[in-house]
């Protein structure tokens, strides 16, 4: 078994940690090779010295200097890469085997296209990504070969349960649905009315995960679960009515798959990162991710429920944007980050998030994806015109 050279992007975040955490229990078969951070010069320091990798790359150029700073006091030998061109580096650079896209929203398309292109294994957890370039993404996974793994706990868990298992390749064998499971957010059971003037705190405050800011406040307004329904649909080319949203409280079914006969096939574990990241970083193994047993006689019963798309209006309108196609599904998700970004900063309130994206999909008409430029002008003119609508109006929390 020869020892996998491991590029983890956006390596200090949350899906940073988990999969770095498992990579140490396993120095035979995994080695850090690059490890990028935004602006967390520090944090990337320490976890380049503690996994001695070759390479640290800061998104933020203006932070080489400190960057270097922060790797000599810590004796670690990284050489040091940075902005855009660094991250592509880091996802292409010969010696690199395999690398973890984890870089939070629209500013990990750019290296993780890079890694597709360069016929990477392809670790995935930036949704966004995919979202915003579906078509040009999967077209460069086929072209080049790449073998695409998500990590995203449901889709991973899709994956699982899927008879040939290849992402990439389109639904057939009898696949009737996949039954994506969430479960629910932190206002699972509120009351619209009860929403108004909820803080990010308390949307960031997760019943099962624990996971970066931004990737909470979607959990919240459920547009977490609408950018997987997209995610799913290119991944394993599912229609969107083939794709079902089921709300699952315990977070214990991670996605299920439908088949002609009636089977459906479910995939279990605790809620914890480490084991989608462990599946696909051993893929077709099995290795110990360090996470507990599964203790069905403590969990006791497992509940569903049906998604209510009025008091969670964002699932709706991915639905709707991934039936438009082109660059609609590009302006969702480009209105979700300015909203989400404005809410996180006190500058929005919680249920303006998702009429803001309402808003901007009105203003802005979709045009077929072309090429990347076509996906990057859709993004920029969504998030200006996202930024321009809570600019305009009085959006405060009074
Ligand atoms: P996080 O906020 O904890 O970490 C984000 C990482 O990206 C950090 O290392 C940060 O430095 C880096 N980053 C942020 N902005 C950047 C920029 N402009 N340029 C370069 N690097 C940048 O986020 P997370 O929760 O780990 O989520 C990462 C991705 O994984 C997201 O796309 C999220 O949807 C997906 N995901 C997360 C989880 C989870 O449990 N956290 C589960 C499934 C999918
Ligand atoms: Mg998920």
């Amino acid at each position: 078994m020869r020892t996998q050279n491991i590029s983890v992007l956006g390596a200090t975040g949350s899906i940073g940690r988990s999969t770095l955490d498992v990579i140490a229990r396993h120095p035979d078969r995994f080695r850090v090779t690059v490890l990028t951070a935004n602006r967390q010069v520090e944090a990337l320091a320490d976890l380049c010295a503690r996994h001695g990798a070759a390479y640290a790359c800061i998104a933020d150029p203006s932070l080489v200097a400190v960057l270097r700073k922060c790797l000599a006091e810590r004796g670690a030998r990284a050489k040091v890469l940075a902005g855009t061109a660094g991250l592509v580096d880091a996802s292409s650079l010969p010696e690199v085997d395999c690398v973890v896209a984890a870089i939070v929203g629209a500013a990990g398309l750019e290296p993780t296209l890079a890694a597709a292109q360069a016929g990477k294994k392809l670790l995935l957890a930036n949704k966004e990504a995919l979202v915003m370039a579906g078509p040009i993404f999967m077209d460069t996974v086929r072209r080049h070969g790449t073998k695409l793994l998500p990590i995203d706990s449901e889709h991973n868990a899709i994956f699982q349960c899927l008879p040939v298992h290849s992402a990439g390749e389109s639904g057939g064998n009898g696949i009737r649905r996949i039954l994506l499971t969430g479960s629910g957010g932190p206002f699972r059971s509120r009351e619209r009315s009860e929403l108004g003037n909820v803080s990010p705190e308390e949307a960031c405050a997760h019943p099962n995960w624990v996971m970066g800011r931004k990737i909470s406040v979607d959990s919240a307004t459920m547009m977490n679960k609408g950018l997987e329904v997209i995610e799913a649909h290119w991944l394993f080319g599912a229609r969107p009515e083939q794709i079902e949203v089921v709300v699952h409280p315990q977070s214990v079914i991670h996605s299920m798959v439908e088949y002609a006969d009636g089977s459906v096939i479910a995939q279990l574990g605790n809620p914890d990162m480490r084991t989608p990241i462990a599946q696909a970083l051993a893929y077709p193994q099995r290795i110990d991710a360090g996470v507990p047993h599964l203790d069905l006689f403590g969990i006791g019963a497992l509940t569903f429920e049906q998604p209510d798309f009025e008091r969670f209006p964002a699932l709706r309108l991915a639905y709707d944007a991934l039936r438009s196609g082109g660059t609609v599904p590009t302006i969702l998700n480009a209105a979700n980050e300015a909203a989400v970004a404005a809410f996180l900063e006190g500058r929005l309130p919680f249920l303006r998030i998702s009429e803001v994206i309402e808003e901007t999909l009105q203003a802005i008409p979709g045009t077929p994806i072309g090429t990347l430029e076509d996906v990057l002008a859709a993004d920029r003119l969504a998030r200006e015109h996202a930024c321009g609508v809570f600019a305009h109006r009085q959006d405060s929390f009074a």
